[in-house]
């Protein structure tokens, strides 16, 4: 079975401040050294679970966080800027399973270094009326393809969200909300063995999991200002509802899921400028 894995780095236990997310100090390359290894832990449970060929796709800031041969299992590694389908990029119907790796909890929920896409643009998102974060907007491009999404890492919020929106997907809670830059976190080791055993149990039963039940899969979006709005309406599938509000229809989920990508890029220099 081929499984496709997508990794986040903000719910990384001992992961709790952006300095540890992205940069070249010491602390950053830290940091990548503890995502690394639960990605690697997520790599061999779901070999022990059955898995026969892993792709990775790297999902934070650069999106090459990793030295390609350090990765576990032969995985094939998407990487680098500008994927058309960004945190999803590579997923098809060829897969038998989506694993969530390192997931945080969305802007505005009570989580560590909380945020949803652009924390400069985005104040809320929803699907289906459900408030969600990336996972939720990510597993859009899941059940387009009917791969069921089977395994969540990260912080608690982040894995409760997604359990709202996917009912029975297994959780890897190893990080407990303190405040937005402070956390509760596992040991690393312990972190490791727990993404490991869930990733395992995930695998061996996602032939009988479905994909994520997100129907009709509208996608509601409140922006910072009227400006990042308009600007994002632009874009062909979003439509402006309300001043600072976005409805996100496609005639599919993956349509859904590629007009937000492309308003979440447009929308990146008005954002800055606000
Ligand atoms: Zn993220």
């Amino acid at each position: 079975m081929k499984v496709f894995l997508s990794t986040d780095m903000e719910g990384t236990a001992g992961v709790v401040d952006w300095q540890q997310c992205s940069g070249d100090t010491a602390e950053a390359a830290a940091g990548r050294r503890l995502l690394l290894a639960e990605v690697n832990a997520a790599i061999e449970g779901a070999i022990a679970g059955g898995a026969t060929e892993i792709v990775v796709n790297d999902s934070h800031s650069t999106m090459r966080n990793f030295p390609a041969e350090q990765l576990a299992g032969q995985a094939s590694y998407i990487s680098g800027s500008h994927k058309p389908l960004y945190m999803m990029q590579g997923l098809d119907d060829s897969f038998g399973a989506a694993l969530l790796v390192s997931y945080h909890g969305s802007v505005g929920a009570r989580a560590g270094l909380s945020h949803t896409y652009n924390p400069r643009a985005v104040v809320e998102a929803r699907i289906d009326g459900t408030v969600t974060g990336e996972a939720g907007i990510n597993a859009l491009v899941a059940a387009h393809y009917g791969v069921p999404v089977v395994l969540v890492t990260g912080d608690r919020c982040a894995c409760e969200e997604t359990a709202e929106l996917i009912p029975g997907v297994r959780q890897a809670i190893v990080k407990e909300h303190v405040s937005r830059l402070a956390a509760y976190s596992l040991h690393p080791d312990r972190a490791c063995a727990l993404i490991r055993e869930q990733a395992r149990a995930a695998v061996q039963s996602a032939a009988a999991a479905g994909p994520p039940p997100l129907d009709p899969g509208v996608l509601e979006v409140s922006v910072r200002t009227t400006d990042i709005a308009e600007a994002a309406s632009w874009v062909r599938g979003v439509e402006q509802s309300g001043p600072r509000q976005l409805r996100i229809h496609g005639p599919d989920r993956l349509a859904t899921y590629r007009s937000f990508c492309a308003a979440i890029l447009l929308t990146r220099t008005v954002a800055e400028m606000v």
